[in-house]
């Protein structure tokens, strides 16, 4: 019988206050639902031993802010220090790290509990986890459905409710589009605003770690903690980070809100289309105005991103090489051979597939031809963002082109996930802060989102907005709970 874990955390946190719980109690309940959960395929390593010991060591201490004894589930990328990360690949199976990620030590700071690591594609090379390893995700609202991806075991682990928390990462998409194919608010934040000290880097110039969770509020207090300026980190930001959850509940009247209009064109499917415009006149009822706004390149994002995302992608994952870290073959001849097999038995098909087309991209003449080309349409595509910003508050779009669709059904296309993504990729290119919010449902009642993006650091407007809206359209968003 789970009597606190689907409470929101500020009633935990009164339920602490009061004595009335443990964090101990509210373990039972989270191991309770996990095992429940099996079939979902969510999680890759539960840390059943280690959380058990951090709630002996919190009941120790007195109860701290609104965080404290909340559990939260981390994307299996993101370093955890004597914890197990796989990447979901072969070849980090066995990888025990001696040093965590930034945003680890902030959440532990906070009090928080880890409760496990969570599937996703092989090194978040995906769109809906399917190629991982350890085999997909499910989706809780329907077994036979995607979760997405590569964060949809950390999608899946929240939508089935096990947690109120997860940290996912979003290099094109990753947080935002299983967010909105499991009904939960996702942020991938501006670039530089959370530290990458610590996530095993795939498209460095894109990666972000942001938060997945039940509701905007829950969000923006994940963001508080796990935002920041980080000396480890050369891409993060020294701009002061703001109290998220301070702009929640403001007045949403009169925003000037802008549609890129390549975003709603045809690639859109017309049930999630219908759930957007209904967002779009309960904006315009309200007082605000909304209306369509050219930002240059987007029908180029997709083939930017690939050039980009690959380059980089080959280039970070050359350091696994059976040498440094994970696994080695067995019988090495020569060092040549083991390099060479090691990465064959290693990594899976598409991980494979992206350091094959990456390092072609990034050799002799390709490399001004193709990624410095890239590089400079991607600063042409900012650009454009940027002065839309002048006139705009916000922007707004759909997040996927249709609601989740059923398990295997791109497998034999590689190209399929990121047509899926074509949304998704543009605010990563250009840096900004984009989020997905649950907005509606499709015929199958499975969630279909809708993103919100912001001009840089500007995630408090956002949240804003996303309180506004969630309040509005009142969604029962439970569909995916366990028991
Ligand atoms: N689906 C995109 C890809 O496969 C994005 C993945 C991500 O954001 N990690 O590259």
């Amino acid at each position: 019988m789970n009597k606190y874990l689907d409470l929101t955390i500020d009633e935990i946190h009164v339920a602490y206050l009061k004595k009335e719980l443990t964090p101990k109690m509210l373990l039972d309940e989270v191991f309770e639902r996990m095992d429940a959960c099996q079939d979902l395929n969510c999680i890759i390593t539960a840390t059943k031993e280690e959380a058990y010991q951090r709630a002996e060591e919190l009941s120790k201490e007195e109860v701290g802010g609104p965080l404290w004894g909340i559990p939260i589930v981390i994307k299996d990328n993101i370093i955890t220090k004597q914890i197990r990360t796989t990447c979901a690949s072969k070849m980090l199976e066995n990888f025990i790290p001696i040093y965590q990620a930034t945003v680890i030590d902030k959440i532990l700071k906070a009090g928080m509990i880890i409760v496990g690591k969570t599937n996703m594609d092989e090194f978040a090379m995906g769109s809906t986890s399917e190629t991982s390893y350890f085999g997909p995700p499910k989706n809780p609202w329907n077994p036979i459905y995607i979760t997405g991806g590569s964060s949809g075991g950390s999608a899946g682990a929240v939508a089935s409710r096990m947690v109120p928390f997860a940290l996912g990462s979003d290099t094109g998409g990753s947080i935002r589009q299983p967010a909105s194919y499991t009904g939960l608010v996702g942020m991938k934040p501006t670039y530089g605003r959370v530290s990458r000290y610590g996530l095993v880097a795939f498209a460095s110039s894109l990666d972000q770690i942001g938060p997945m969770t039940r509701t905007v509020y829950e969000n923006a207090v994940l963001l508080n903690v796990i935002a920041g300026f980080d000396e480890k980190d050369l891409t993060s930001s020294k701009k002061k980070v703001e109290d998220y959850t301070a702009y929640l509940g403001k007045e949403t009247q009169s925003l000037k809100i802008g549609i890129p209009s390549y975003l709603v064109s045809e690639v859109v499917s017309e049930e999630v289309r219908d759930v957007f415009n209904h967002v779009v006149d309960l904006l315009k009822k309200h007082g605000n105005t909304v209306e369509m706004v050219e930002v240059s390149y987007l029908e180029q994002a997709v083939p930017l991103y690939q050039i980009l995302a690959m380059a980089e992608a080959s280039s970070n994952l050359a350091r696994f090489d059976g040498i440094r870290y994970g696994y080695r073959i067995e019988d090495s001849k020569n060092i040549d051979f083991l390099y060479e097999q090691t990465r064959k038995e290693g990594f899976g098909e598409e991980v494979k597939r992206r350091i094959m087309v990456g390092s072609s991209l990034l050799s002799g003449e390709n490399a001004k031809k193709y990624y410095d080309k890239a590089l400079s349409i991607r600063d042409d595509m900012r650009s454009s963002f940027l002065a839309a910003f002048k006139d705009y508050d916000l922007l707004i779009a759909p997040t996927t082109t249709t609601a989740a669709y059923p398990l295997g059904q791109g497998l034999d296309d590689p190209l399929k996930g990121f047509m899926d993504d074509i949304l998704v990729i543009p605010a990563n290119m250009a840096g900004l802060p984009a989020m997905n919010l649950p907005a509606g449902f499709s015929k199958e009642n499975l969630p279909i989102g809708m993103q919100i993006i912001g001009a840089p650091f500007q995630e408090g407007k956002m949240y804003q907005l996303a309180s506004f809206l969630e309040k509005m359209l009142d969604l029962d968003l439970e569909g995916g709970k366990r028991q």
